[in-house]
């Protein structure tokens, strides 16, 4: 993609060159105008690029509708039919034909966790099987063998819940594999961190330092010496002491990650966290014009886990955001905790959980804390953006926002009000009631599925599960509405927008309806979901962002994606499948479906029934498919149950469920259902299930001469 990118940049600035130098009169104007008017202030404007003949969902109410854009300097110049864009068409203007493609305003993730992703990820060990205890060491030792100059190895996902006693593992497993550098695992929940005995070290916590708080270290039994297991604020204290990557180490990866979200149509993001290197890390990609996307960075406060600040240098860090900024990053906000989540009790309800008779559960802290620093803030003009899942939390939490609202009615900044699994219909009220409150929703939770259940339906009991995220509430109530993948915290192992939109209109997991659904009674329209992940994102940022971007308007950034399917047509079960052809970015097409397809260097095999003597009943067959990659480069592996249609999807797409490998580590959650793999030193297998009478295994290494070997393909 690289290549790609730097292509259209050059054509672009060649483009904007021919522009800025070329004497000559634009052709098709009329000679009358040359005489009466003075050329040079004029002339007629020139673009660089125009989509024609497409199906445009503007989002913008005035008109809602397009057939064509035209681009200039990465903004829009003309939203309108075919013969409006062509009188803005000149020599050196792209043109692309849409043939009748829908295309709409780039998504704004209002809340998602891209610099996490890159830690926990590709930049760290990301533990491929995180309920196989063996599986997990073999990944950590596969990684620390491969990075032998890293000075500290952060990454994670284990299972909480059964495998290790207690759900807390020893130290000592890890010295095994490194007994001089710090390791710092973080758990699948987020809550937990498993670390060696470098990292305790480091950090100053021994037997002689005891639990305060939430700054937790479990113990061996009988003993106070700490066994490796850290919870809550305990990894605060890990995180602080260890060196995360410099910022140009860290920038490559974010790269990385940046490209997964491109993939998804994501132009703009909002990261629910933001330190100190990861800004710079994206400053520097910036710097380059390698930063495709806009990042609206919610720095750290004292709540936030994974910090690498002391409690003083996160507050004066904060404050100091201004000197972080740049074009394209805007940290004016500021991520809080407001609780934690149902399934642990770390949240305040208004009536007692359902599984813990007489416990309405708590806040993260207190009371006292979120009044100071919520009126702190606003008084700056800085946005707060506060996690709340509890209904006592939200009410409390707005209790703050309407003394804020009261004291500093001139404030710039934004009350934000994030998740709202539990907040109440009177407590919507008040939040619509004040000017500056804007809110959002982040969709994992929100539809059927078992793991869904034991977070939520479990500590709420049926009747507050079915009650959580009315989404349709705020908005009839006119709040402003954004909505946020809160990836990698997701169901799926990507940040699929179309997945979660399809959650908003069905409220039950896409692909399947056996989970039933959630508070179906709060289910949106097709269009309001796609505003939320697209203007009303932009709109809930606040500081004036929506009339910048969002929409498909004159005059904003050209940002928009051009998709496979209209999404207004199709059945609504079918969103979540939706495939983004194409996204542009201020102008600048930073994915093209097409060239990543074409650019690689794809090993076909075709498994049919015939192929499997065996075979009792395709619908149930189990496979197990061996495959050695070359190293290096980004790999991908996957299969197409689409074959015979003479189609083959995208590499990385497996019936919605992704898979991805790169040299530096990778990531891979099961889907669904079908696709399941782990990796033996560098041999990976891939196993799933034949749904169909055949089946296209497909895999990739990108490197020339380096194309993956499938070795056998057998039968469990
Ligand atoms: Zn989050």
């Amino acid at each position: 993609m690289r290549a790609t990118t730097v292509n259209v940049h050059l054509l672009t600035t060649a483009i904007l060159l021919l522009t800025a130098c070329g004497s000559e009169e634009p052709r098709e104007q009329p000679p009358a105008a040359k005489v009466t008017e003075p050329a040079v202030a004029e002339a007629r404007e020139i673009a660089d690029a125009v989509y024609r003949n497409g199906r445009i969902y503007t989002v913008n109410e005035a008109q809602l509708w397009a057939e064509a854009v035209a681009i200039k300097d990465g903004k829009l110049l003309v939203v309108g039919s075919n013969a409006d864009v062509d009188a803005t068409a000149g020599e050196s203007t792209r043109v692309v034909e849409l043939g009748g493609k829908f295309v709409m305003p780039g998504i704004v993730d209002m809340h998602a966790h891209p610099f996490t992703g890159v830690d926990m990820g590709i930049g760290g060990v990301n533990l491929t099987a995180p309920g196989d205890p063996e599986a997990i060491l073999a990944d950590i030792r596969q990684f620390v063998a491969e990075h032998p100059d890293r000075d500290v190895f952060l990454g994670g996902n284990w299972n909480i819940g059964g495998m290790f006693v207690n759900d807390s593992p020893d130290k000592k497993v890890l010295d095994e594999i490194a007994p001089d550098v710090p390791v710092f695992l973080l758990s699948q929940s987020g809550h937990s961190a498993w670390v060696n005995s470098k990292a305790l070290e480091l950090a100053g916590v021994d037997d002689t330092v005891d639990n305060v708080g939430s700054y937790i270290f479990d113990r061996y039994e009988g003993t106070n010496e700490p066994s490796g297991t850290v919870r809550d604020n305990g990894m605060v204290l890990i995180m602080n002491a260890l060196h995360y990557l410099a910022p140009e180490d860290f920038a490559p990866f974010l790269e990385m990650e940046i490209e997964r979200y491109s993939r998804y149509g994501v132009t703009a993001i909002q990261p629910a966290e933001g330190s100190i290197t990861w800004l710079l890390g994206a400053a520097l990609l910036e710097q380059e014009g390698r930063l495709d996307v806009r990042l609206f960075p919610a720095l750290d406060w004292l709540t936030s886990q994974l910090r690498a600040l002391d409690d003083e240098e996160s507050l004066a860090f904060i404050d100091d955001w201004k000197s972080y900024q740049t074009e394209l990053i805007r940290p004016h906000y500021v991520k809080i905790f407001g609780d934690g989540g149902a399934d642990s009790h770390t949240v305040l309800m208004k009536e007692p959980f359902a599984d813990s008779p007489g416990n309405v559960g708590s806040m993260f802290r207190p009371f006292e804390d979120y009044r100071e620093a919520i009126l702190h803030y606003h008084s700056k003009g800085i946005t707060v953006h506060v996690h709340v899942l509890g209904d006592g939390t939200a009410a409390r939490i707005i209790d703050i926002f309407e003394e804020a609202e009261a004291t500093y009615p001139d404030s710039e900044g934004v009350l934000h009000l994030s998740h709202n699994q539990s907040t109440d219909h009177e407590d919507l009220d008040r939040l619509a009631a004040l000017k500056k409150a804007t809110a959002s929703f982040s969709p994992m939770l929100a539809v059927g599925h078992p793991q869904m259940d034991l977070f939520l339906k479990t500590p709420l009991g049926e009747e507050r599960h079915q009650q959580v995220f009315p989404v349709k509430a705020a908005i009839e109530k006119g709040i402003t509405v954004g909505f946020g993948s809160d990836f990698p915290s997701s169901l799926v192992p990507e940040p699929n927008s179309f997945f979660y939109m399809e959650g908003w209109v069905t409220r039950q997991m896409p692909g399947t309806d056996e989970y039933g659904t959630v508070n179906a009674d709060q289910a949106i329209g097709v269009d309001q979901a796609i505003r939320g992940f697209t203007l009303g994102g932009a709109e809930a940022l606040g500081a004036g962002y929506s009339d910048q971007f969002g929409s498909i308007e004159a005059g904003k950034s050209a940002d928009l994606i051009v998709l496979d399917r209209n999404l207004l047509e199709i059945p609504v079960t079918e969103i979540h499948a939706t495939k983004v052809e194409r996204t542009v970015f201020r102008g600048k097409v930073v994915f093209d479906r097409v060239e990543a397809i074409e650019a690689l260097d794809v090993v076909e095999i075709q498994i049919t029934n015939a192929d499997l003597d065996n075979a009792v009943d395709a619908a149930d067959l189990d496979l197990l498919v061996e495959a050695e990659f070359g190293g290096g480069g980004r790999n991908s592996i996957g299969i197409d149950h689409t074959v015979g249609a003479g189609a083959r999807s995208a590499p990385d797409e497996v019936n919605g469920a992704f898979a991805s490998l790169s040299g530096q580590g990778y990531r891979f959650a099961r889907p669904a259902r079908s696709v399941y793999w782990k990796n033996t030193g560098s041999t990976y297998w891939i196993q799933w299930t034949v749904k169909d009478d055949a089946a296209v295994l497909w895999a990739y290494d990108p490197e020339p001469g380096k194309a993956v070997q499938v070795l056998r393909v057998k039968e469990k």
